[in-house]
């Protein structure tokens, strides 16, 4: 079986060979990068199962970086997990106004950050598998529970096409994070019914006592942005403040 590929973007070597070593012990192969560029052009050549990214490198930060990485194509599929020194850093990334999946502050033991890292690749192994099912489960037209309004794909702004990943907004295709498609993918396959935020760490996050609930309300707030660049005079996720979102019913 292939190892899992890791891109361990550190300029520090003291740092990067601890992180490399820990993974090697545990049964990934890692692939060190000293700088950004570097970074990209593995990207380039092969997206990996995960990338590790410190905030501070010597060529971009960690953020740019991030954002140049999803535009590689498929690395909007790659799960990334930043490395941080400072507090107003990882308060950038909690407020996950980036969609990164997780990060780990520095100093951190080589022990906690395979175990994120794990943790990580089974949580979008299981997206992954999960959209399948529910393919399977509950397609568009077809909500199983009778009580509750189905969609109507016709006259519904939203597509959904959860083989692909792909959700259309007045049929165009939305370019959005794993998280922001989780919700989004949630809501709209119940409109009207409205999902507090625990239950949308539920369903959307695997490991949802790692969050918060700002957590949601960040992404709620890209996945709005998103819509609105579409079209800008609808707005069709509904707060219901203090307990959580629904799509409006048309
Ligand atoms: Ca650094």
């Amino acid at each position: 079986m292939n190892k899992p590929r890791i891109l361990v973007v550190e300029d520090e070597s003291g740092i990067a060979d601890t992180i490399v070593y820990a993974l090697v012990s545990d049964g990934f192969e890692p692939v060190p990068c000293g700088s950004a560029h570097e970074a990209i052009t593995h990207f380039q050549v092969s997206p990996p199962a995960l990338a590790i990214l410190d905030v501070g490198l010597p060529d971009m930060n960690g953020f740019e970086l991030f954002r140049r990485l999803q535009d590689v194509p498929g690395g909007r599929d790659v799960p990334m997990l930043f490395l941080t020194a400072r507090s107003s850093e990882i308060d950038r990334v909690v407020g996950l106004e980036l969609g990164a999946d997780d990060y780990i502050g520095k100093p951190f033991s080589p022990r906690e950050l395979v175990a994120r890292v794990r943790t990580i690749l089974r949580r979008s192994q299981r997206m992954a598998s999960g959209a399948r099912e529910n393919q399977v489960l509950a397609p568009l037209n077809q909500v199983p529970e009778n009580t509750e309004k189905k969609v109507n794909s016709i006259q519904h702004p939203f597509l959904l096409d959860e083989q692909r990943r792909l959700i259309r907004y007045h049929g165009q295709a939305l370019e959005l994070s794993r998280y922001e498609y989780g919700l989004l993918s949630t809501l709209i396959q119940r409109p009207g019914r409205v999902f507090t935020r625990d239950e949308l760490l539920e369903r959307v996050w695997d490991d949802p006592g790692d969050s918060f609930d700002r957590t949601v309300d960040a992404h709620i707030k890209t996945l709005r942005a998103k819509l609105r660049a579409v079209r800008d005079t609808e707005d069709p996720i509904r707060t219901l403040r203090g307990v959580g979102y629904a799509l409006r019913e048309a």
